[in-house]
């Protein structure tokens, strides 16, 4: 089985008219894994929510109460491209929580996890939301891994189309930790080059330009993600899994396919370690499902039914 970590609540992040970041994403998501040929390999997870304790190993006091503030106030924009409703902290509470139960249910139930959550984590830093994203899910689950669940080292591996600057932010200075990404460069956020290796060479960044396909990436992680991974010896590898590098996406014009994807992934499962995988960025609602269905694809049929890579 594959442990789908999801909630309908997540919809309730209303981030207006016309906003990419729109609650339909997940629903296009969902939709497709429940007609998918695998539907009866999922196990359908309902998330915790992270508490203000967990946030605040990573992210400022500060920071988390001016996302609480601008919510309990009816909502309002943390930046011009990050609108919040009333309800945004409950559900970026509830967004980060569920990448620390894809991480429960990875390392306590030996299950592949995925993770179908938002708002998306990974441009917001210690001390900001920016990006469509209000708190550091992936940096919070990697925390988790460590401080929790005696994890010793854990990579994360970003292949969303923009560099994960906050999840590199609060990760680099501390030597349990690896980050990695595969982004468009020069683009959205500014951040990501190949100089910025964190302060324990544990931040390898790939940039491509525009019009990089899915050969190109391939090739990229044989010949650059893979040796870096493996030379962090990580227990845990957690996928910022953003699927708009897609050729489809309004947001980027990295050209992957939906196939790409479950490629990526195939790489990432000769780690032969748990993975959980969550969702970051992806704007394009059929390409979303599509990918996410492949994905499946390759964790069920590389993974076995009573799976664990
Ligand atoms: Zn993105």
């Amino acid at each position: 089985m594959i442990s789908v970590v999801y909630d309908d609540r997540f919809l309730d992040h209303d981030t207006g008219l016309r906003h990419p970041e729109c609650p339909e994403r997940l629903t296009a998501i969902v939709s497709a894994l429940r007609s998918s040929e695998f539907s009866n390999d999922l196990e359908w997870i309902i998330p915790r929510s992270a508490s203000e304790d967990e946030l605040l190993w990573i992210h400022t006091r500060s920071h988390i109460e001016k996302v609480r503030a601008v919510a309990e106030s009816g909502g309002g924009y943390l930046d011009a491209d990050t609108p919040i409703c009333g309800e945004s902290y409950s559900v970026a509470l509830l967004s980060a929580g569920a990448w620390l139960t894809g991480v429960d249910e990875t390392l306590n139930r030996k299950q592949n996890a995925i993770v179908i959550s938002r708002p998306p984590g990974h441009h917001a830093e210690s001390d900001r939301a920016m990006g469509f994203c209000l708190f550091s899910n992936a940096a919070l689950a990697a925390h988790y891994a460590v401080r929790q669940k005696g994890i010793s080292r854990v990579a994360v591996f970003d292949w969303d189309a923009h560099h994960g600057s906050g999840t590199q932010e609060i990760l680099e200075t501390d030597e349990r930790f690896f980050y990695c990404s595969m982004h468009q460069y020069p683009h959205y956020p500014g951040t990501g080059t190949a100089h910025e290796r964190g302060e324990f060479d544990n931040v390898l960044n790939i940039p491509f330009s525009g019009g990089s396909n899915g050969h190109d990436y391939i090739t990229s992680f044989r010949t650059n993600v893979k040796p870096f991974i493996e030379n962090a010896h990580p227990k845990l590898l957690i996928i910022s899994a953003g699927f708009d590098a897609a050729r489809q996406d309004p947001l980027s014009s990295i050209e992957l396919e939906p196939e790409d994807f479950g490629a990526l992934l195939l790489e990432c499962l000769q780690f032969e370690i748990p993975i959980v995988i969550g969702l970051e960025g992806g704007y394009h609602l059929e390409t979303l499902g599509k990918s996410m269905t492949h994905m499946i694809q390759i964790l069920h049929k590389y993974t076995g039914k009573e799976n664990h890579v």
